[in-house]
């Protein structure tokens, strides 16, 4: 372990009201990653992040090679030739010829197999035509360059060449290149562990019966999700009601052997706020005003080397609050770096006022314009407890500080859900 992840009473600030810009750069500047690693087989290692850089131990692919099913032969000799040259060998992929291939002739080859020694081009089989013999003649058409359709070896990874470094959130792509290497195991950073608490005198998990007044946890269901999504382990605290003393035992318990706490509710300056006292008795917490909308109030803190993010209750809330300040934390944390997606810009296909000095998370919808083309709309309402406004939304329109208005036709930016690992929408 190392000594500390947390510079101390890292999340403090003198500002009461942070912007966007000025959270992610003080999260960027303080969240350190957990340095434990771990090999695992490589068939387990996609989503992880990658803890070593992966050399290619040998060429990819190993030797030249044929990338059509056709008639391989010595560019010189097809010119020399004329187009015209007897068939005299059969090459299979697997199946190496055991010798070079004779001057003036030319090999049936298979798409994989290897070059025989001797010949440099390939044609394809549907633009040559056979004339039957012992041996049968090929003629291949004119204007084939020397090199066609022959695969060097090492031109996908070349031997010896830096293929993948740490640091990098291993995709399908990356574990079918470092397969294509031999490599059969890889070191990954350890998965991260989060404690998950919903927090609310309120709040019953589904399954138990609801009285009026009372709210089910729709909280840990959506941020386990997210969780999920970003490939951490959690464990689940279950929902806690307004004990100081319990919920002092619980967090401690849990900050010791977690790398995040991840708490939603009890986040605005209520009387009951039991959760965030406690986290200030065993810690530090600051509780940030963010100009943005929605999910003004969040709060980071730290419990020895456990980071305690609290998010508000509206779930709407929760839900943009984790993607835009623990998604990066969480990046950052388990080595892939602070990361932050790259916003498209798209059309705008509705007309909004907004009031300036915050940061608006619009819930956008995408649809194709008459042209086809795709443009954005929002969310017809605004609520921030309205979890049907991120079921029907592609992602989130963000409109800037100074922004007061957006017309039909302008351009927007927008992020789509799926930047933070979430499935597309299907209907
Ligand atoms: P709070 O931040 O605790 O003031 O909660 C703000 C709103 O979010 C209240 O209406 C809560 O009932 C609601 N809320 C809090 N926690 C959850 C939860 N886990 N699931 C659904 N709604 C919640
Ligand atoms: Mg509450």
């Amino acid at each position: 372990m190392p000594d500390s992840r947390l510079k101390d009473d890292c999340f403090a600030t003198d500002r009461e009201c942070l912007t966007h810009a000025e959270a992610l750069a003080l999260l960027k500047a303080q969240v350190a990653p957990v340095v434990d690693s771990e090999t695992v087989p490589l068939i387990a290692a996609g989503g992880r992040v990658l803890a070593e850089e992966i050399v290619a131990p040998r060429d990819v692919p190993l030797a030249d090679n044929t990338a059509v099913d056709g008639y391989a032969f010595s560019h010189a000799d097809y010119i020399a030739s004329e187009g015209r040259l007897p068939v005299a060998m059969r090459i299979a992929a697997g199946h190496p010829a055991g010798t070079a291939l004779a001057q003036g002739t030319a090999a049936q080859i298979f798409t994989g197999a290897v070059m025989p020694p001797g010949a440099d081009t390939v044609a394809m089989q549907e633009d040559c035509r056979i004339d039957d013999g012992e041996p049968p003649i090929v003629n291949v058409p004119p204007g084939l360059k020397q090199g066609a359709n022959r695969r060097r070896a090492g031109e996908d990874v070349a031997a010896g060449s830096a293929l993948l470094v740490p640091g990098l959130r291993l995709r399908p792509q990356d574990v079918g290149a470092i397969a294509s290497t031999g490599k059969a195991e890889v070191t990954v950073y350890r998965r991260l562990r989060a404690a998950l608490v919903s927090t609310g005198d309120e709040i019953v998990r589904p399954g138990n019966p609801i009285a009026p007044g009372q709210v089910f946890d729709a909280n840990h269901y959506l941020l386990s999700e997210l969780l999920a999504a970003a490939n951490v382990a959690v464990s689940d605290l279950g929902v806690l009601a307004d004990d100081p003393i319990l919920i002092r035992e619980r967090l401690a318990e849990a900050a010791a052997s977690h790398d995040i706490l991840i708490t939603s509710g009890g986040v605005s300056h209520g009387g009951e706020d039991h959760l965030a006292d406690a986290v200030a008795a065993l810690g530090s917490r600051h509780l940030w005003q963010l100009a943005i909308k929605p999910g003004r109030p969040v709060s980071f803190g730290q419990i020895g080397d456990c980071v305690a993010v609290g998010l508000p209750g509206n779930p709407v809330a929760a839900f943009v609050c984790f993607l835009n300040y623990a998604m990066p934390v969480l990046s950052a944390m388990g080595g892939a770096g602070f990361q932050t997606p790259i916003p498209y810009r798209i059309p705008a296909a509705f007309d909004f006022a907004k009031k300036p000095g915050r940061r608006e998370f619009l819930r956008g919808i995408l649809e194709r314009d008459a042209d086809g083309h795709m443009v954005v709309k929002k969310f017809a309402r605004d609520g921030s407890a309205l979890i049907s406004s991120l079921r029907e939304a592609d992602g989130l329109i963000l409109l800037a500080e100074e922004t007061t208005s957006v017309a039909a036709g302008e351009t927007v930016e927008f992020i789509p859900f799926s930047a933070y690992g979430i499935a597309e929408r299907t209907l």
